[in-house]
């Protein structure tokens, strides 16, 4: 039994560490006092025979730290306890504590009693003969070190995954000073050299940097994180829009230290973003132009009409000045303001087309719909006397604004109309004698803070059990039908984060509806 601390332990030069004990004079007081130190510490203080490493001695920390108690292993080779992979190294290591009598502290796994492994961090020393100077023991503080070695571990595993992640990552300290980039941010960012000093505004585009600072920081430091959409900048100049992450890193006393960069690139999808609205903006416009072309010898029965009356007040004119040469001026005014006039409104129309078939890019904006409503109308007016078919603007509340796309809101809407008006449209002779048949807009608003546009008529209602059939492209009952229509509209309604449907109405003929955002 090796319980109490040996009284013939070598005693500590005086330029020992234990500095505070020197003032003892009595050599075997000091001793007393140590072994009762090491009886009481924490820290498995233990000693061993040069070579093999067995124990000599062990304080009674063993037990809690390798579950042995001191008679069992007084007596075991430290080479026994190590793992298997520390082994060699610690051969290696081993003569700079035999040899060089300096102390020495290494980390390494130590196998417990139950079989399992644990870190322990040691500190060693060797101790001579004073005389011979021969190495005589080695002394031995061990401490668990196990905590420090999972949480160094930890922090390992989270700087891996941090490195190798596709986000850009990076440190900032409270001076600004980029003190750290993930592999993903040197790269995209192009940092050629990473150990070149960087500051926030190095990374930024100078509106995102003031709003970082003017919001962002001032956020993350009140309520720990922000996050939002910025706009970073590489060293090549590149834009890059990323969605920003930023958190607020604070030490133990409260104090943030630093803040963390988390950016996702958003190039990629606002790119594809970007390519879906310029498709969507194509589709709208092609058609349109396949609208005017549905409508073109409708509107050119609207041309015809100024053009016939413009061309009768010309000839009243010419014949007029046939008469008689002396036409006073007086005669000749009003024929020639209703000239002017009636050019005017053939200019409208035209106008009115090229307006239709202009392209742009799509663009949100506030609406008035009944206002929009009117001038659609307008539009496919003579489509409608064409076909007997009275047109309506029953929209009631006439402030109501939706958010859209003026050109794509007004394509919708006429694709409806003008299906509407086809399907009340018969080609049984004396049509034009019957009641004119209604096709009307209506507008309600629902709670989702949309609005519901309904376009209805009287026509023979949906040749289909399943409406949802109508909206596939091509679909089509009609001779001379593209089955564009349907598709296109619910394609431009969805790209409003809105949804278009068809029902037969209870009183006859089809109601189309589809949902907009409320302004
Ligand atoms: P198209 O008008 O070229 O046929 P659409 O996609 O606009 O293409 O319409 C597809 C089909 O849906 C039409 O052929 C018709 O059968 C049906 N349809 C559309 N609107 C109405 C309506 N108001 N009443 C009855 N059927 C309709």
């Amino acid at each position: 039994m090796f319980l109490s601390y040996p009284s013939e332990y070598p005693p500590m030069e005086r330029s020992s560490p234990q500095e505070g004990l020197s003032a003892l004079t009595d050599d075997a007081e000091r001793n007393r006092l140590l072994a009762e130190m090491a009886e009481q510490s924490t820290d498995m203080i233990s000693r061993h025979t040069p070579g093999d490493w067995r124990f000599i001695y062990a304080s009674p920390a063993v037990g809690n730290l390798l579950g042995y108690t001191v008679d069992e292993i007084i007596g075991m080779s430290a080479y026994e306890l190590y793992h298997p992979d520390d082994v060699e190294d610690f051969k290696r290591r081993s003569p700079s504590v035999s040899y060089e009598r300096g102390l020495y502290t290494h980390t390494y796994r130590f196998r417990c009693k139950d079989g399992h492994y644990t870190w322990l961090e040691s500190t060693s020393r060797s101790i001579r003969n004073p005389d011979s100077g021969a190495l005589e023991e080695i002394l031995v503080v061990s401490r668990d070190a196990s905590r420090r070695i999972e949480a160094e571990q930890t922090n390992r595993r989270l700087a891996r995954v941090l490195e190798s992640s596709s986000d850009l990552v990076a440190f900032v300290d409270l001076d600004n000073r980029i003190s750290d980039l993930n592999e993903a941010a040197r790269e995209r960012l192009a940092v050629d050299n990473p150990e070149a000093p960087l500051i926030l505004s190095d990374l930024l585009m100078a509106p995102s940097y003031q709003q970082l600072q003017d919001d962002a920081l001032p956020t993350a430091q009140q309520e720990g994180q922000w996050r939002g959409e910025v706009e970073m900048c590489a060293q090549t100049g590149e834009v890059i829009p990323v969605m920003l992450e930023l958190l607020a890193h604070k030490a133990f006393d409260g104090r943030i230290e630093y803040f963390s960069l988390q950016a996702r690139d958003l190039s990629a999808q606002k790119a594809m973003e970007a390519e879906r609205q310029q498709y969507q903006a194509e589709v709208s416009r092609a058609s349109r132009l396949m609208t005017m072309g549905e409508m073109a010898s409708g509107l050119a029965h609207e041309l015809n009409q100024p053009l016939t009356a413009i061309v009768n007040y010309v000839s009243g004119i010419e014949r007029r000045v046939e008469r008689s040469e002396t036409v006073a001026s007086a005669q000749l005014r009003k024929p020639l303001q209703r000239i002017s006039a009636t050019a005017l409104r053939a200019g409208e129309i035209i106008r009115r087309m090229m307006d239709f078939a202009r392209k742009g890019q799509p663009q949100r904006e506030a609406i008035p719909l009944a206002a929009l409503v009117d001038e659609v109308l307008q539009f496919c007016a003579s489509s409608a006397g064409r076909s007997n078919v009275q047109l309506g603007n029953r929209i009631a509340d006439t402030q109501m604004k939706v958010l859209a796309d003026r050109i794509q809101l007004e394509q919708i809407l006429l694709n409806l109309l003008l299906n509407g008006i086809e399907a009340c449209h018969s080609d049984e002779e004396g049509d034009e004698e019957c009641e004119p048949k209604q096709v009307w807009v209506e507008a309600s608003d629902v709670e989702t803070g949309q609005v519901v546009i309904r376009v209805s008529d009287q026509g023979s209602g949906l040749p289909q059990a399943e409406p949802e059939l109508l909206f596939e492209q091509f679909f089509t009952t009609k001779q001379d039908g593209l089955g564009m229509g349907l598709a296109i509209s619910r394609s431009l309604v969805e790209a409003h984060g809105g949804h278009l449907w068809a029902e037969n109405a209870a009183e006859g003929g089809a109601v189309f509806s589809f949902s907009l955002e409320k302004v």
